[in-house]
């Protein structure tokens, strides 16, 4: 948790790697192709969605008698925020696999 270490090297990676470059990170001490962990990103869909709801339950209260699209872009806007903090909460990088689909692909290659 809270780490974002390289799987290989266990060279911490910066935070705005993270979350720029979340499926293509490369480590900065030995450049081997990592990505965000599956846990990491349904970690940080599912924060996200609590995270819109929270602000859509408490906008209801706070967004009272305020244009009918207020509560709705809080929760746009909340979703963006906690799942970006969820995503480095989890923190968790894995080494992105070879793209393997594209060499069974079934042309032949000259
Ligand atoms: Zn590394």
């Amino acid at each position: 948790m809270w780490k974002r270490t390289c799987p290989l090297c266990f060279v911490r990676t910066p935070w705005t790697a993270a979350l720029a470059h979340s499926y293509e990170i490369t480590c900065p001490a030995c450049r081997a192709p990592l990505e965000l962990s599956r846990f990491t990103r349904i970690f940080g869909a599912f924060g996200g969605i609590a995270g819109a709801f929270a602000a859509l339950y408490l906008g209801r209260g706070i967004f009272h008698g305020w244009f009918w699209a207020t509560p709705v872009v809080a929760a746009i806007l909340a979703f963006g925020f906690v799942s970006a903090l969820f995503v480095l909460l989890a923190g968790d990088l894995a080494v992105r696999p070879t793209p393997a689909a594209a060499a069974s692909f079934p042309h032949t290659a000259k």
